[in-house]
């Protein structure tokens, strides 16, 4: 995947701007303390929090991954390997209780990503 998508950024808990700086502090999701973010990035000093209240638009793309985990694990398991509807929602609550750490980093990457366009960094030729 190009570091100059979008989706590497999201991916991969990088800076939308340079795609080199961490956008969270921890690397995993599944730590502690899995929602301290940067307040800029540590490379290229892109604010990560453009205005206050603005990772209220985050909530609204984490209910879409929600959504879209939902339906994707619906059909698979219901329909495609026909578990019980009783059983997938047996499941299917603890998971979402589990990805919501996951889901919460990548909303918000996603959304700071939707308004921040990658600029490819210019390499000084003595580090080629
Ligand atoms: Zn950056």
């Amino acid at each position: 995947m190009s570091t100059h998508s979008r989706f590497y950024s999201v991916l991969f808990n990088k800076c939308p701007r340079c795609q080199q700086g961490d956008f969270f502090v921890t690397k995993s999701a599944f730590s502690l303390h899995f929602d301290r973010m940067h307040e800029q990035c540590p490379h290229c000093r892109e604010n990560f929090t453009p205005e206050p209240g603005f990772y209220w638009g985050a909530m609204f793309v984490s209910y879409a991954f929600y959504t879209a985990y939902t339906l994707l694990t619906f059909f698979i398991f219901v329909q495609g390997l026909n578990v019980d509807l009783d059983y997938y929602l047996i499941g299917l609550t603890p998971s979402l209780i589990l990805l919501t750490p996951y889901f919460f980093r990548l909303a918000r990457r996603a959304w700071l990503t939707i308004f921040i366009s990658p600029v490819p960094q210019k390499v000084h030729p003595a580090e080629r």
